[in-house]
């Protein structure tokens, strides 16, 4: 039986931000994409980025690709809701699909490095779930950047030097999970979010109206 699809009684709340950090090639893409295909109540915020697109990407799919110009245009004109240079490109988060989906009740995955996240906590802490995966070894993070074979020798040395630095950042988040198995990994983040969507908090309101009908 999958999660809240079967449910009879579903109790309204407003959506959850579940946001998802981890150095590069710690295996979060591939997470994050692992439950988006099976979670009908979970969708991606999609980035905008000033980077170049990768042979695999699409635009609008995986990234808006845009030009540093329009980068500043958006932050500047408060379209961002959080945003950061990261391994000397830009990139930030839309504002308007997340508040969108959030007040329609839908669950919102972020796949953002800690910079994002942490801004995120600051302006919207009491819907933001974060959680932050960590690779087994720091050989398994290099040959994982190596293997996906996207980006140039330098670019990957580059990441894996920044590595370090957001590794550190693991105290400011709600969930760890070492990703040493994807099929663990990947039943962790299930278990994570099925249990935030039950949080008191978040579904107080819709709990007080199925409440009252109960007790007619
Ligand atoms: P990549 O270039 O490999 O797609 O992403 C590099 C890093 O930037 C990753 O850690 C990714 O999670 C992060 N990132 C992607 N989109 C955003 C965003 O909108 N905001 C922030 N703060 N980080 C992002």
């Amino acid at each position: 039986m999958t999660a809240t699809t079967t449910e009879r009684v579903k109790i309204a709340r407003r959506g959850l931000m579940l946001v998802i950090s981890s150095p590069s090639g710690a295996g979060k893409g591939t997470l994050s994409r692992l439950l988006l295909e099976n979670d009908r109540d979970l969708t991606l915020s999609i980035s905008v980025t000033t980077r170049g697109r990768r042979p695999s990407e699409v635009d609008k799919v995986h990234y808006h690709f845009i030009t540093p110009q329009r980068f500043h245009g958006m932050r500047e004109g408060g379209e961002l809701l959080e945003s950061a240079e990261v391994h000397g490109n830009f990139y930030g988060t839309p504002r308007e699909p997340v508040e969108t989906a959030l007040a329609g009740g839908l669950d919102v995955l972020f796949d953002i490095d800690w910079q994002g996240a942490a801004q995120l906590r600051d302006k919207m802490a009491s819907d933001v779930v974060s959680v932050f995966i960590l690779p087994p070894t720091m050989a398994e993070l290099k040959s994982r950047l190596t293997r996906r074979a996207e980006d140039a020798a330098d670019v990957i040395e580059k990441r894996l030097f920044n590595a370090r630095t957001e590794i550190a950042q693991w105290p400011n988040f709600d969930y760890i999970v070492v990703n040493d198995d994807l099929g663990g990994a990947y039943a962790d983040l299930q278990a994570i979010l099925r249990a935030e969507r039950k949080k008191r908090e978040r579904i107080a309101t819709g709990v007080e109206g199925f409440v009252a009908t109960l007790l007619g």
